[in-house]
């Protein structure tokens, strides 16, 4: 079993994530559970057309569309789900034809591509609608006898009409992990991934606890040892599941062993001699920049 880190420390206040929006403003959002009525009057879409979020584009800004029912009326479309409220505003999720052709002035669009381009709370809710239909996709029938799945009521789950099996909308916990020696953070390499690497990160196993998870994949994929595990923040990555876990931890002993073929190179590196990182919508990121803010906050206090 896991013993419990001796140093567990809460992530010093002062050096907050820029990114606040997607916690302190994600509160503004209120899930709404079926069977609640769709309410009448305008709404917020989140339609998906060929797994992209379809949404309005003027002069090369995105937004969100908005509207009654009349909106995507005329499109053939399945029916809606009602998934919450934004500020009080109804949002609501569908499924448009694939081969429906668009307004002009509608573009369909990754969520990939999305980030940032929108505020943190439509991506958030975008991503959640997002996984709501794949959740309506992947269970209509019963995993162990194939009969058709009906909706529990008061929530997202489904159950098998002969009473076999019930499931609710996957979520799929990884963690992430930024291993540092105070000054410098290491970083593992894959092949094919050029100049760039990247933080230890792998999905955790039934039966395991997070902290477990850390050291067991960094033991997996480096063949070190870290102690001090901090926990950092979460990110919902909705690709198609993944719930991101965010740890810093110290390196404690051991020596690069390639103990599977996932990685071919680990390397130390300081904030003067960063590499290629990865992507700014990527939780990796925030928990690289975050430590480089802590280093210049150490750096100022000399
Ligand atoms: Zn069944």
């Amino acid at each position: 079993m896991y013993r419990k880190p001796q140093v567990m420390q809460q992530c010093d206040k002062g050096y907050t994530m820029e990114n606040t929006d997607s916690v302190g403003g994600y509160k503004r959002f209120e899930r709404v559970y079926p069977p609640a009525a769709i309410p009448e009057g305008s709404v917020l879409w989140f339609p998906q057309q060929n797994n992209k979020l379809l949404v309005h584009v003027h002069d090369d800004k995105i937004s969100l569309l908005e509207g009654d029912a009349l909106l995507i009326a005329s499109l053939p479309h399945q029916s809606p789900l009602y998934i919450g409220r934004l500020n009080g505003q109804p949002c609501l999720a569908t499924i448009i034809d694939p081969d429906a052709s668009l307004p002009e002035d509608w573009k369909a669009i990754g969520l990939r591509e999305l980030y940032r381009r929108t505020t943190d709370i439509e991506y958030n809710i975008a991503s959640y609608a997002a996984q709501l239909i794949n959740w309506h996709r992947i269970s209509r029938y019963c995993p162990v006898c194939s009969a058709p799945m009906e909706p529990v009521p008061g929530g997202w789950g489904r159950r098998c009409t002969r009473g076999d099996y019930s499931g609710y909308p996957p979520v799929i916990p990884a963690i992430i992990v930024l291993i540092h020696d105070g000054d410098r953070i290491l970083m593992g390499h894959k092949p094919g991934w050029g100049d760039r690497y990247g933080l230890i990160a792998g999905f955790v196993e039934p039966g395991e606890m997070l902290e477990e998870c850390v050291e067991r994949e960094v033991k997996e994929e480096t063949g070190i040892a870290v102690t001090d595990l901090v926990y950092v923040t979460s990110q919902p990555w909705p690709f198609p599941s993944q719930l991101m876990i965010g740890y810093m931890a110290r390196y404690k002993e051991g020596t690069f062993q390639p103990t599977d073929d996932e990685l071919d190179d680990i390397r130390w590196f300081t904030r003067d001699n960063l590499p290629e990182l990865p992507p700014p919508s990527s939780l990796a990121y925030e928990l690289i920049t975050l430590w480089l803010k802590q280093q210049s906050v150490k750096e100022d206090a000399k």
